[in-house]
């Protein structure tokens, strides 16, 4: 399936990366771009290389083989390669330019909900606490949680707790935002209130990449969806596309009749 996106610039651009853990080759010559303003979800059985390409952007993960650029730049890194030897302070603000929100929230349990948006601001992007208190409360009421600014994640739902999350990484104003099964941990019932605030951040305007399984978001909320199997990308189009049921491909079908 042609992408729709090949002549728009793209923001992210993922070109032929490959990657094996040991002998297992888990990303296979991965090609894609993402247009500034994009919502591509990731769709795939489990253990397709979903997780390790996020991570491979995020800079969570080397690769072996391939380029990854940002706007332009290169980022991510090799094995092997010089950008291994950077810094972790330097890791950190590259990092920063691609927001990655977690299936499993990883919130630091000691600090607040304000506390968890701030840490970043001032030890990566170097604002005051002020300004940083500032910048978290503005995003916490974007998220609906500006009543929980003074809590702890323990005492949050984990659907707040995720907000928290989604907060704390479009705080740092990433370019491209990374959302690895975020919903994948929660109750049912809270589902719905993450991926609100995900399509009103859509809606907003802002770039993300989303790997799901919630097939419901990928058709109402993406501008294309990519299927993975084994490592590469075995489909890529708009959702009406994608998802229709007619498709020849074969894993592609199979896996979508898991959804109906
Ligand atoms: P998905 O997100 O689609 O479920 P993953 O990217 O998590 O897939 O995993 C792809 C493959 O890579 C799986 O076979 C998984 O077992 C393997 N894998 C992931 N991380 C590691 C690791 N750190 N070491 C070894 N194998 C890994």
């Amino acid at each position: 399936m042609a992408s729709s996106s090949n002549d728009m610039p793209a923001l992210l651009d993922i070109a032929e990366v490959s990657k094996s853990f040991g002998s297992v080759e888990v990303l296979r010559s991965v090609s894609l771009k993402v247009a500034k303003g994009e919502v591509v979800t990731v769709i795939g059985p489990s253990g397709s290389g979903k997780t390790t390409l996020l991570r491979c952007v995020n800079f969570l993960e080397s690769y072996d083989s391939g380029s990854i650029g940002i706007d332009g730049k290169e980022v991510g890194f090799r094995d092997g390669g010089a950008r291994q030897r950077r810094s972790e302070r330097d890791l950190a603000a590259m990092r920063a330019e691609t927001g990655m929100v977690f299936q499993s929230f990883n919130l630091f349990p000691h600090l607040t909900a304000a506390g968890n948006i701030m840490l970043g601001l001032t030890k990566v992007r170097g604002k005051s606490s002020a300004e940083a208190r500032s910048i978290a409360e503005h995003w916490l009421g974007r998220v609906g949680l500006a009543h929980k600014a003074d809590s702890l994640p323990a005492e949050l739902s984990g659907g707040q707790q995720q907000r928290v999350g989604i907060a704390r990484a479009v705080a740092m104003e990433p370019k491209i935002l990374l959302l690895d099964e975020i919903t994948s941990a929660l109750d049912p019932e809270l589902v719905g209130e993450v991926l609100a605030v995900v399509k009103s951040l859509a809606e907003d305007g802002m770039t993300m990449v989303m790997v799901t399984h919630e097939m419901a978001f990928a058709r109402d909320a993406s501008s294309r969806i990519v299927f993975m199997a084994d490592g590469g990308v075995s489909a890529v189009g708009p959702p009406k596309e994608v998802l229709a049921a007619e498709t020849t491909n074969e894993r592609l079908r199979t896996f979508l009749a898991r959804f109906r």
